[in-house]
């Protein structure tokens, strides 16, 4: 009889955020704002949009084995050493990639928060790698205490996100460093990764990233993606500063043209198109601000972030998260429930353009003016 693998038959897959046209289709609606998935509201970079059309015919040939010109231009935009650089497709692939190459099923473990990013258990489980999950503290910060108690000899790699997925939460880089260090002392064969997905919209860079103040540890690794700020997140393409030895298990463990031809041209047009990436920046604090400070005239609980998302829950007495999620759906507006990372309570929504934040702002005050527990009043 066929049979699954014991890890991928008790596998719960990571469930992504709703399509634009599946609610189209389920509401029969003309048009859905989609806030669900932390893409940029800006869409596609300018300068990446004509890199595509440019580049089209070439789509016959298969890429430059390693990437070789992505790999040079962001060695150069974070100044780090070419060899320590990796690119996959999405960083989904560099995670799932760095706990193949490092730990031995069956045998090592990884460590990380719960709640935190799914794809670093859903992997960590297909590997058959043990994984070990430390509550995080009151309001999401983050326990690092917890985290190194959870280490010992077979912890091969710890996973943190900084600004962290849902909360947005982002320590400072003094404590991140001290994890590492603590690791370095009583770990030295784990690696520290430091998943920061987020980091360009994180008020001061430097203040709240290794790899941004250039201090990155010899333990540590830097994941980036061009799926959020660089608005590339379906051609994906995320990449990693790596110490160099796992960066070179990384290129020859890499399926040989994972980043596909276009993507890393869209990709190498996104790191030139230095206007489009500071107006993404620019409408993602701006909105944020507004967006927080309109769920909390709402008298939603918010908390404080650094991404382009905010989490919240809703008032007492109001309807129920999952309520509100239905009722925005009807309205054409797709958020992303917290129920996948173990919070039925809260919500978590992506910053939009200004005409997507009110239009989510007045759904919500529709739906917070409604009875209670989401009875029809
Ligand atoms: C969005 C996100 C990523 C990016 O994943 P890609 O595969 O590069 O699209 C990575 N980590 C976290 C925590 C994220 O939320």
């Amino acid at each position: 009889m066929l049979s699954l693998r014991q890890e991928i038959t008790g596998l719960k897959a990571y469930s992504p955020g709703l399509s634009i046209a599946e609610i189209q289709k389920k509401y029969s609606l003309s048009r859905v704002i989609k806030m669900a998935s932390n893409e940029n509201p800006l869409g596609l970079p300018p300068l990446a949009r004509e890199a595509l059309m440019r580049h089209a015919a070439e789509a016959f040939r298969y890429p430059q084995g390693g990437n070789p010109r992505l790999v040079e231009a962001l060695a150069a935009r974070h100044a780090v050493d070419p060899a320590t650089l990796a690119v996959g497709n999405g960083s989904d692939e560099i995670i799932d990639l760095l706990i193949r190459i490092l730990a031995v099923p069956g045998k090592h473990n990884l460590v990380c928060f719960s709640p935190c990013f799914s794809i670093y258990p859903i992997q960590g489980q297909i590997c058959g790698v043990e994984i070990r999950r430390r509550p995080l503290k009151q309001d999401f910060l983050f326990d690092f205490d917890a985290l190194l108690e959870a280490v010992d000899q077979n912890t091969r790699l710890v996973f943190v996100t900084t600004p962290d997925n849902p909360s947005g939460h982002c320590p400072p880089r003094a404590a991140v460093l001290r994890l590492a260090q603590s690791l370095a002392e009583c770990a030295p064969d784990c690696l520290l990764v430091v998943d920061e997905a987020y980091m360009d919209f994180a008020g001061d860079e430097k203040e709240h990233s290794l790899l941004a103040a250039g201090i990155l540890p010899k333990n540590t690794a830097s994941l980036r993606t061009f799926s959020k700020c660089f608005g590339l997140a379906g051609l994906r393409v995320g990449y990693a500063v790596l110490p160099q030895k796992i960066a070179d298990g990384f290129w020859r463990a890499r399926l040989p043209f994972s980043v596909n031809i276009l993507a890393e041209e869209a990709a190498l047009a996104a790191l030139r198109d230095t206007e489009f990436l500071a107006a993404s920046r620019e409408v993602v604090l701006s909105g944020r601000a507004v967006l927080h400070a309109g769920l909390e005239a709402l008298d939603c609980r918010v908390w404080p972030s650094e991404a382009n998302f905010l989490m919240f829950r809703m008032p007492e007495g109001a309807p129920t998260a999952a309520h509100c999620f239905e009722a925005l759906l009807k309205s054409g507006i797709i958020i992303r429930p917290l129920t996948s990372y173990g919070l039925p309570d809260h919500l978590r929504v992506s910053v939009g353009d200004p005409q997507e934040n009110k239009a989510f702002l007045d759904a919500m005050s529709r739906i917070c003016a409604a009875a209670p527990s989401g009875r029809p009043a």
